[in-house]
């Protein structure tokens, strides 16, 4: 099924991030992972893509595993240091795998990385032209609610990703944030901009303070003063710090929610009982 059409609804979706094993030898169990996640019924699952193009092959792997546990796979697809060739076949591969929808993502871009020449993709916008020109897919896009860190400012980030949007995005999936206002005057903002299509709620529940800080860092995100508090105060309690984890998320959620957002991203970092932790905290919510 196109992720468009799950969520064309008005009803509430919930969908699940999982990342493939760095070495094939762990695939058996990232698939475990995934039928057991797929029991809390996540509305899609969506299937990351190494950042220098590596693992592609289990990026399929994994989004196979997705759809024959009976959910809808989303898989990402990297272009910073893949050729045009590399993206043509990993894309028929997805394609003659039956996977419909792609999250069409730049990457991030290596220190010292110089583009080769033509044969590269600068912008997520020229991979979801190509991505287009080659059938019938439902590719959705990146959005970042406090800015990408390469924008100058938040005026010329939305008028890229006006551009992006307008070249055949049909949903946006945005970075994790800790703070629901930075999300809703950022979706304001889009509505006000024309980026009409529906904007994803990212989500990544904090369950280990310390393992997440780097990413926090590279992700450019504020983190409100309730959240340093609690990592503070439970940081170095593993049980304590997952269960406060699991109640900010889901806090984080019912608020959004109240506040007329409908559709939310779980980066569930490969969790099961996380990911249906959150899902039992919202069981009336998601089904009322
Ligand atoms: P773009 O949309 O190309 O934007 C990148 C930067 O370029 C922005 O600053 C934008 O404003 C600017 N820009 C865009 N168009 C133009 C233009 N025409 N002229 C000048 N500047 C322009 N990384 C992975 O490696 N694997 C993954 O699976 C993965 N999944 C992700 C999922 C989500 C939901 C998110 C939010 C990020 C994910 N990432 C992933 C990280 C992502 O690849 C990086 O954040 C990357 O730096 C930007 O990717 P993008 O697709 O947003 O790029």
């Amino acid at each position: 099924m196109k992720i468009s059409e799950i969520l064309q609804s008005n009803r509430v979706t919930v969908s699940f991030e999982v990342f493939p094993p760095k070495q094939w030898d762990k695939i058996e169990n990232t698939k475990a992972l995934v039928r057991e996640m797929s029991t809390a019924e996540p509305s899609f699952m969506s299937v990351t893509y190494g950042a220098a193009g590596t693992q592609s092959g289990f990026t399929t792997e994994i989004a196979n595993e997705v759809k024959n546990s009976g959910i809808t796979p989303l898989s990402h697809l990297t272009c910073l240091t893949s050729t045009r060739d590399k993206i043509h076949r990993v894309v028929d591969e997805l394609a003659q795998n039956g996977i419909e929808n792609i999250l069409a993502l730049r990457g991030d871009i290596p220190e010292g990385f110089v583009f080769p020449d033509k044969q590269y993709f600068e912008y997520a916008y020229q991979l979801v032209n190509e991505i287009k020109s080659m059938g019938d897919f439902c590719i959705g896009g990146a959005c970042y609610p406090e800015i990408h860190p390469e924008s100058k400012n938040r005026v010329e980030d939305i008028e890229h990703l006006k551009y992006k949007v307008d070249c055949g995005v049909e949903f946006l999936t945005s970075q994790m944030f800790f703070d629901n206002d930075k999300f809703l005057n950022f979706y304001e903002m889009c509505r006000i901009k024309g980026i009409e299509v529906p904007i994803i709620a990212g989500i990544m529940p904090i369950t280990n303070a310390k393992q997440i800080m780097r990413s926090i860092e590279l992700s450019n995100c504020s983190v409100p003063k309730k959240f340093y508090r609690i990592m503070e105060r439970f940081g170095d309690d593993p049980k304590s710090m997952k269960q406060a984890g699991i109640i900010y998320a889901t806090e984080q959620i019912i608020d959004l929610m109240a506040n007329g957002v409908n559709n939310i991203h779980i980066y569930t970092m490969n969790k099961p009982d996380v990911a249906a932790a959150i899902m039992n905290g919202l069981s009336d919510i998601i089904n009322g």
